[in-house]
């Protein structure tokens, strides 16, 4: 007699658990079907920092986008607007503030995730690509090993300025035999003409200055 009580009030218990998360899990999941940000919704996250890190540089930060579940979940949509699981070999980010766009961005696409470093800072072989900056030169690397001959890959940074980075990336990128198939870019300041640098490949970005 206990166990025929016991079971029932078990079973009653577990489902009404499962289907409390699953109501809340279908609410969420709706909430943000419901409302995808817009483009000039993550415009307006994006707060302007005057002279940082040196004097005449408006810095963009992006931590309000990524610390709003629907703003940061929004931006890697637009990010990746058009590809789908299975397009994409790799998402490779571009040191540093890329990698939180490309990870999130290849987990979406069923797709690995490659970092682009600077300098010195990957452990293993690398190969290494100067840029030119306003005064002298930087330089990025990928390992050698990061990415098979023929795979397809989206490059992602946070930024586009005059190019010179994205430029490096790419031609690692290509130095490694893998094809570029878009770069996107979360934010493009218009006015710095970086996409000249660009001219061989797609290129996207979601807000632009
Ligand atoms: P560039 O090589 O000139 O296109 O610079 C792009 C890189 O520098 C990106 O990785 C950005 O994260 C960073 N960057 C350049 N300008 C800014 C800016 N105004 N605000 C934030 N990040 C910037």
């Amino acid at each position: 007699m206990r166990r025929l009580w016991k079971i029932p009030l078990a079973d009653h218990a577990l489902y009404s658990l499962t289907e409390l998360v699953s109501n809340l899990f279908n609410q969420n999941e709706e909430t943000m079907i419901a409302s995808p940000p817009r483009a000039d919704e993550i415009a307006s996250a994006i707060r302007n920092i005057p002279d940082f890190p040196k004097i005449g540089i408006q810095f963009k930060d992006i931590t309000p986008v990524l610390a709003d579940a629907r703003l940061f979940s929004g931006s890697i949509d637009l990010l990746t607007d058009g590809l789908k699981p299975g397009i994409v070999d790799a998402v490779v980010g571009i040191d540093a503030r890329g990698f939180i766009f490309a990870a999130a961005a290849a987990i979406k696409l069923e797709a690995g995730f490659v970092p682009i470093r600077k300098k010195g800072k990957l452990p293993y072989q690398t190969h290494e690509e100067e840029y030119e900056l306003e005064y002298g030169t930087a330089a990025v690397a990928v390992h050698v090993d990061a990415l098979k001959p023929g795979s397809r890959v989206l490059l992602l940074d946070d930024l586009l300025a005059t190019g010179g980075t994205a430029a490096a990336a790419a031609a690692l990128v290509q130095k490694l035999g893998a094809t570029i198939l878009q770069i996107s870019f979360l934010i493009e300041l218009s006015f710095l003409k970086g996409r000249e640098k660009l001219k061989q490949y797609p290129i996207k970005s979601v807000v632009q200055y």
